[in-house]
């Protein structure tokens, strides 16, 4: 293709997406001003769009490409599927050989207690399954006053009616009334934004009795579960000091209430575990996965079901009356077995915690000394980095967001994708990434810390 054909195609692209195409999470008139970036390829960590130029994908995606763009394997799965069974349901007792064998595979690679799994499209139809679910075992237990269901302010658990409601984002529930009745919320386990003179150990504490509260607050009698996530993900890859899991466990089992672990993002590898319940010693009665379940080549979610809610539903009786035509498609069934299937044999989770994460982590580390930068953190395959004004009082730049949009922009223009949530720089890279994958994405976050600190200083001299 010669230049001039690129750069025709993508005006014509961008023209076509401004007059037809309403984009999740965006400002559509911004976008339609501006022109969408067009991403045509990918090639391992990396992706192109059509003008040619590639960049280093530090972000897998959207969280889920945990295998790297290209894996041939999960082309040949999904082919191989599409010409023997494109498509069959699993309601009305019928099941298929792919979602079989990914229910047993999921349950050899999840905590012992849980064994199965009841399959979805995506995270958010996870979440709306958790909230029936939820409410279903307490029905059957013979408890149906317990309705509540308590999440975080800050936490993300999809963008349905039920998904952004259970989630925390205030943004989200400005928009369409949410969150719905019978869903309360409290603080995170933010210490960096949060904590104050507390030490992160004494914070995560508070934060962990902020549950014991709030079920107090509602009557013990009324709450049915608390949903979170490992860590935080879309909240701006929020890791809770080691004294928060700990207590969150013992509150939810005193008070006997469901703990459901939304392992979207946690699940798959992403904390070099195969699931962010193994990771903090989690023994969750409902885990959420989507994402890297796949690695996100075709959307499949679902809710895995401990022993314990799994047999009431089995001996509880009667119908659970929810379910998508799409719940277990063969062939989203069929890549995601061959994505774990990939993921154990080739090691790639056990790399991720023995070499590859903790040379990531190092690695950031070397950027916590930026003039810009209040604080690096980071788990796995997750890093977060907070820009701040000023380092010793950790305070924002005003117009909270906008050094972070500016430094996203910086990144782009160096060839590298990154988050901003905020005013916090977010990656969490494909967990194929190399040690020299690894060189470049620490560069190249480097010199857009630079070019936004650069241009911060300019635009103060200009103001003085
Ligand atoms: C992305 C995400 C979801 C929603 O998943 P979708 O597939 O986008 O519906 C839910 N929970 C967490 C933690 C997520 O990161």
């Amino acid at each position: 293709m010669s230049e001039a054909h690129r750069i025709s195609n993508t005006a014509q692209w961008q023209q076509d997406d401004a007059s037809h195409h309403l984009h999740p999470f965006s400002d559509n008139g911004a976008l339609s001003r501006d022109g969408a970036r067009v991403i045509t390829r990918a090639e391992g960590v990396r992706v192109w769009d059509s003008d040619g130029k590639e960049y280093l994908d530090a972000f897998a995606g959207l969280w889920c490409v945990n295998l790297g763009y290209g894996r041939e394997e999960l082309v040949q799965a999904a082919t191989q599927q599409m010409r023997e069974l494109p498509y069959y349901n699993l309601f009305f007792k019928t099941a298929t050989p792919p979602v079989v064998a990914l229910s047993k595979m999921l349950a050899e690679v999840a905590p012992k207690h849980i064994n199965h799994t009841f399959f979805t499209g995506s995270g958010s139809e996870a979440n709306d399954t958790v909230l029936r679910m939820v409410r279903r075992y307490w029905d059957i237990k013979g408890q149906p006053e317990r309705k509540t269901i308590i999440g975080r302010h800050n936490g993300y658990h999809g963008s349905t009616v039920a998904g952004a409601s259970l989630g925390g984002m205030a943004p989200m529930h400005a928009q369409g009334d949410l969150p719905i009745p019978g869903i309360v919320h409290i603080r995170q386990p933010y210490w960096y934004g949060e904590g104050g003179d507390m030490t992160p150990e004494d914070f995560g504490l508070v934060a962990a009795k902020a549950l014991e509260e709030k079920i107090l607050e509602v009557g013990p009698e009324k709450v049915a579960a608390f949903i979170a996530e490992p860590i935080q993900g879309a909240g701006g890859i929020i890791i809770p000091p080691d004294t928060y899991w700990p207590e969150i466990q013992r509150i939810v089992r005193q008070y006997d209430i469901l703990l459901v672990v939304d392992e979207v993002i946690c699940g798959f590898g992403r904390t070099g575990e195969w699931f962010g319940s193994d990771y903090y010693g989690l023994t969750p009665d409902l885990m959420s996965i989507a994402k890297g379940l796949s690695s996100g080549y075709l959307p499949i979610g679902g809710v895995m079901v401990a022993d314990r809610v799994a047999e009431a539903f089995k001996q509880g009786g009667g119908d659970f009356n929810h379910g998508f035509t799409y719940s277990g498609h063969p062939v989203c069934a069929a890549v995601a077995l061959e994505n774990l299937r990939i993921l154990r044999d080739e090691g790639i989770i056990t790399r991720v915690k023995q070499e590859t994460a903790p040379y990531l982590q190092s690695q950031l580390q070397r950027l916590a000394d930026h003039p810009l930068v209040g604080e690096v953190r980071g788990l796995g395959m997750l890093g977060a980095v907070e820009l701040v004004q000023d380092r010793v009082r950790r305070t924002r730049y005003p117009e909270e967001g906008r050094v972070g949009t500016l430094c996203r922009d910086h990144a782009l223009a160096e060839g590298l994708i990154l988050r901003a949530t905020g005013d916090t720089m977010l990656m969490s890279p494909p967990l194929v990434i190399t040690p020299p994958d690894i060189d470049e994405l620490v560069s190249k976050t480097r010199r857009a810390l630079d070019a936004t600190w650069a241009q911060l200083q300019k635009e103060f001299a200009i103001q003085a």
